[in-house]
């Protein structure tokens, strides 16, 4: 759809090489010293530009997963790389550049929309915020949003509903101009219709670029480049959605029942 093509103030054009690479291998992770493996030797790979997909029951692990490719915490054993470069030899500013999260709950400052969209600007610091984000790239991100929304971006942002919230998460992100996407549930506690416009604008934001979708209902992620099925800290399943499918295992199990619901 072009969703990545340049539209204004970068220099830089946006192709699908812009993604990053991304590899987990054996990663082992636990909250403390005492505390139990959390994440017990998990592999997973993203190509540069793949969108690919994690799923599986609460407390599986996967929030934890997606802490580790950030550096909020780092894991015990194994390595998560970048581009081939382990995430532990990277400054804390070059990731934070390159990486986005869109989380499930967005948390807002009570200021404007569009000075919200703004504190997403990489490095800003809150009291430079309006110079910090050239107009054009905050325009860009702006107009990302759905028709209607160039009058909301004066209104102030907590008045927001879950879905509005969502909207200025990702042009946050958008701004950002991340080459690794990480959206944890961003769209799990929203109505399904609602949930469906969100789903369309990351997927646009996702173009071009790495990205990892962490997601409740599978109708979400059914179209990503690899699905794993995450449970108990591993990933026991991983394919296509049509070969998890036809693979008929834990995966199939949760089509079914989210069918059902
Ligand atoms: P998921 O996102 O799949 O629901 P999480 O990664 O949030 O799973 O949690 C995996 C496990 O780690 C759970 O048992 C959870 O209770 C535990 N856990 C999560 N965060 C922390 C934390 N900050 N300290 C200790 N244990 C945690
Ligand atoms: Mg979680």
């Amino acid at each position: 759809s072009g969703a990545a093509s340049s539209s204004g103030g970068g220099a830089t054009p946006a192709a699908a090489s812009q993604g990053l690479r991304l590899e987990l291998r054996d990663v082992h992770f636990s909250y403390g010293p005492e505390g139990r493996q959390v994440v017990k030797g998990l592999s997973i790979e993203a190509a540069p530009g793949e969108s690919i997909a994690i799923v599986g029951p609460s407390g599986s692990g996967k929030s934890t997963l997606l802490r580790l490719l950030v550096r909020l915490y780092d894991c015990n054993e194994g390595q998560v790389l970048l581009n081939g470069v382990d995430v532990r030899e990277l400054r804390q500013v070059s990731l934070r550049a390159a990486v986005a999260v869109v989380p499930q709950d967005t948390v807002l400052f009570n200021d404007t929309v569009l000075h919200n969209v703004a504190y997403g600007a990489p490095g800003a610091p809150l009291s430079a915020v309006r110079a910090a984000a050239s107009a054009a790239k905050l325009d860009a991100a702006i107009a990302r949003m759905p028709a209607g929304w160039s009058t909301m971006v004066g209104e102030r942002g907590l008045k927001l509903s879950g879905g509005e919230k969502q909207r200025v998460a990702i042009a946050r992100a958008f701004l950002r101009r991340p080459r690794l996407l990480i959206c944890d549930e961003a769209t799990s506690a929203l109505d399904t219709a609602t949930e469906r416009g969100i789903q369309a604008s990351l997927r646009d934001l996702a173009t071009g670029r790495t990205a990892v979708f962490v997601a409740h209902r599978l109708s979400t992620v059914q179209a990503c480049d690899r699905i794993y099925v995450m449970s108990d800290g591993l990933v026991a399943e991983q394919g296509t959605h049509a070969e998890l499918m036809a693979a008929r295992g834990i995966y199939w199990d949760m089509w079914q029942l989210q069918r059902a619901e």
